[in-house]
């Protein structure tokens, strides 16, 4: 599926880590997130401190990842990673934060999916670089207070609102990555095609670029589908015409929306009247996660004018009609 939330094989994982920009400088875009890095780093490293911690939120495949390792590079210290998830049981954070050495990054993927017990260990963890652990069991059992190294705490999450409060007022500085412009991810495309040593030319960069749901890791996705493609049937010379047709064949249509894209919008439109309708109801009627729905599907339908959400439900729009070739009917929003 084009657009998973993340790498959907290891031969991709590894193509994404060998396009990922290392350096702040290469970070195309986020220009705001940027600036306000590049200087915390730099006030950090120059008093030898680690930096505040870090929240970083937004749709999958816009570059939290990618900012953490930077960021970790940019204070010239180890990285180390993890995610919600994975970590089940206190001692397994309390393992990690122990094995960090002064003004390390530990990255926390799906922040949001922490259990509540490791939620326990982190917050003393994060306010004065301590963590209480149990001693053996039952009526000998025994808390220990441990120091640690300071150290960064870089989070990511798709929703900041998914996390608790307490959570969130512990991260110093709070980032929203925001979906790229065509033009930043035309430089993103071009950068990865050289890396690919792939022969792209600029409006062909440009095409893909359009339609990449405003989302690098799609772009560097549909690179190499067009780059598959321009090799089998254009000798290798990627055009705008050899990657709209290549586009074309995927399902990715002129105005950049997929599939699911569009079985979503024409679920609002033909079975729920345009709405609004309740996430539950549209989840059942496309055979699709909620979680998906809100994460991935919704925030860029949102952003381009697709679909409204509003308390009662979502809400197509008259350009959703449009688009499905239909006519809105008088009185739909916007
Ligand atoms: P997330 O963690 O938000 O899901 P990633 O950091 O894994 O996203 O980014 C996915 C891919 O997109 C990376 O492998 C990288 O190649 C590319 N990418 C993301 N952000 C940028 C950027 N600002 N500039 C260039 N490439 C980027």
């Amino acid at each position: 599926r084009l657009i998973a939330p993340a790498a959907v094989s290891p031969q991709e994982e590894l193509v994404e880590r060998a396009l990922r920009p290392r350096t702040l400088a290469e970070y195309v875009g986020q220009a705001k997130t940027r600036e306000q890095l590049e200087i915390f780093i730099s006030a950090a490293r120059n008093r030898s401190e680690a930096l505040d911690h870090v929240l970083l939120f937004g749709p999958p495949g816009l570059g939290k990842t990618t900012l953490a390792h930077i960021i970790a590079r940019e204070m010239g210290v180890n990285l180390r990673q993890t995610s919600g998830p994975v970590l089940e049981r206190a001692g397994d954070l309390a393992a990690l934060l122990t094995n960090l050495e002064p003004n390390d990054v530990l990255f926390i993927d799906e922040i949001h999916r922490l259990s509540p017990v490791v939620e326990e260990v982190l917050y003393p963890a994060l306010e004065d670089f301590q963590i209480d652990i149990m001693i053996g069991e039952g009526p000998s059992a025994r808390s220990v207070k441990l120091d640690l190294p300071p150290f960064t705490l870089v989070g990511a999450t798709t929703r900041a609102g998914m996390l608790t409060n307490p959570l969130r007022d512990r991260f110093g500085i709070v980032a929203r990555l925001e979906f790229y412009s065509a033009e930043e991810l035309g430089f993103i495309v071009h950068r990865s095609a050289g890396l690919l040593q792939m022969n792209l030319e600029e409006a062909g960069a440009l095409e893909i670029a359009r339609r990449s749901r405003g989302t690098p890791r799609i772009a560097n996705r549909l690179l190499r589908r067009v780059r598959d493609y321009a090799e089998v049937k254009a000798g290798g010379q990627a055009t705008c015409a050899v990657a709209d047709a290549a586009l074309v064949m995927l399902d990715v249509d002129r105005a950049g929306l997929d599939v699911m894209d569009r079985k979503l919008l024409s679920a609002v439109v033909e079975k729920f009247m345009g709405g609004p309708v309740g996430l539950d109801n549209l989840a059942a009627a496309i055979g699709e996660e909620r979680d998906t729905i809100e994460d991935v599907l919704e925030p860029y339908l949102i952003q381009q004018g697709y679909l409204q959400r509003t308390p009662r439900g979502r809400i197509a729009t008259p350009l959703a009609y449009r688009h499905l070739g239909l006519v809105a009917p008088s009185g739909a929003p916007g």
